[in-house]
């Protein structure tokens, strides 16, 4: 699945991981999380993310 970064702080959100502690479980697609969530290391939301390209 698809990786994001976030734009404002690098944080990389990993489907197969999810985020625990924000309640979204591992296997959840970026596209899948609530629009309220927050990135787990800034506090920005979904907008300020952006596909994750891999080398
Ligand atoms: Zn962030």
């Amino acid at each position: 699945m698809q990786k994001y970064v976030c734009t404002a702080c690098d944080y990389i959100y990993d489907p197969a991981l999810g985020d625990p502690d924000s309640g979204i479980k591992p296997g959840t697609a970026f596209e899948d999380i609530p629009d309220d969530w927050e990135c787990p290391d800034c506090g920005v939301n979904k907008e300020d993310f952006e596909p994750f390209e891999e080398d």
